[in-house]
């Protein structure tokens, strides 16, 4: 879609630092890191938010998540754990209309995102 960010991202006209692809959904590291290796998940296939998602692009989406995690473990075998968060809508904290998923790696005592 035109003018959105995250397309352009997608289609390499932004740069970003990419964590996974495949044909269906974009993974790469958020421009701010609340922790290391803040990632974001995204379609390929341009919806603002979940409630646009059908069943078949909330598959695409959700299943890859669990290998993402994995990668970003391996990545960053420090990380003790992970928070998955997904914002929708502006009410609800969402600044950029391509839905995404964040996932945020938690490393204990020493990171301050709460
Ligand atoms: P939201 O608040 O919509 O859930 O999250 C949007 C996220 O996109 C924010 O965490 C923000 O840092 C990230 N972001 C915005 N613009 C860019 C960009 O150009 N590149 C990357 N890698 N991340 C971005
Ligand atoms: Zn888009």
């Amino acid at each position: 879609m035109e003018n959105c960010i995250f397309c352009k991202i997608i289609n390499q006209e932004i740069p970003s630092y990419k964590v996974y692809e495949d044909e269906k959904v974009y993974a790469f590291l958020d421009i701010t890191q609340v922790t290391k290796g803040h990632t974001l998940v995204i379609p390929k296939k341009h919806v603002s938010d979940v409630f646009e998602y059908d069943e078949e692009l909330a598959t695409d989406v959700f299943t890859r998540i669990p290998k993402i995690a994995r990668a970003l473990e391996a990545a960053f075998p420090e990380m003790q754990g992970l928070n998955i968060v997904n914002n929708n809508r502006e009410v609800a904290y969402q600044t950029v209309f391509h839905s995404h998923v964040h996932l945020i790696p938690r490393y204990g005592k020493e990171d301050d995102f709460s």
